[in-house]
């Protein structure tokens, strides 16, 4: 599991991994706002 934090509300969320995230876009659960995995995960969760 990786921590991500949406760029736009900057809530953190958890994101299930599996090969590489390069290119990999995730929605945010709380605002809905879609972006790069690779670019704004925090760490492991
Ligand atoms: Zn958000």
């Amino acid at each position: 599991m990786l921590l991500l934090r949406c760029p736009k509300c900057h809530n953190k969320m958890k994101y299930q991994s599996s090969g590489s995230i390069a290119g990999k876009r995730k929605r945010c659960v709380y605002c809905g706002h879609s972006f790069l995995v690779s670019k704004w995960f925090l760490g492991p969760a």
